[in-house]
């Protein structure tokens, strides 16, 4: 059994199981220059987190199945209708009505250009990238957004030819299950549980 606790939806509700609070030895903090007296205890404490995907969650669901869906405005109505975008938009930041989903995988593979990088060198608490981390910034054909995400093999640059990777072993369901690589990467020279979908 998980030492941590899960989450299923069944009829409309969430049914959570086993343990999500976890009991650990607190520590005293002391005074290195004061006798060692006693100042306070540390409270170590772990937190599960709930984190609901709502509309967004089958782009997450597909990232794992090597595809990239994005989102486009429908509504003839709209002053901006047939704007696709991609990160994934639930709704049309023009209109509200409701996006629908397409899938970008093709366009991603044939058209993504590095619009701009940083490179990290250093991370936040639960980063789980290798350092240094070199964010890319996306564009593609016919997308009116670009798209944040990471270079997992070379240097960037901007105007550079990328293309798709994906977590497709062990999926973790995080954006961190798609990265990119140069045009002309070979498969040996992906990261481990990587492919190109
Ligand atoms: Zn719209």
């Amino acid at each position: 059994m998980s030492i941590f606790g899960t989450v299923q939806v069944q009829n409309g509700k969430y049914k959570i199981k086993g343990d999500f609070h976890h009991i650990t030895p607190n520590m005293p903090i002391r005074h290195a220059d004061e006798a060692w007296r006693l100042v306070g205890v540390t409270n170590p404490r772990e937190m599960i987190y709930i984190h609901t995907y709502g509309g967004e969650a089958m782009f997450f669901e597909n990232l794992g199945q090597g595809k990239i869906f994005g989102s486009c405005c429908d509504n003839s109505q709209c002053d901006f209708p047939g704007t696709v975008y991609l990160p994934f938009r639930i709704h049309c930041p023009d209109c509200l009505s409701r996006n629908t989903p397409v899938d970008l995988t093709s366009t991603c593979r044939e058209t993504a250009v590095i619009h701009t990088f940083m490179v990290c060198e250093r991370s936040g608490a639960f980063n789980t990238l290798d350092t240094p981390i070199r964010f890319i910034n996306i564009e593609f054909d016919g997308v009116s957004t670009i798209l944040m995400s990471y270079l997992s093999v070379g240097e960037p640059e901007i105007g550079m030819r990328v293309v798709p990777i994906f977590r497709t072993l062990d999926p973790t369901y995080t954006i961190t299950d798609l990265s990119w690589v140069p045009e002309g990467t070979s498969e040996n020279e992906l990261p481990l549980g990587f492919s190109f979908g």
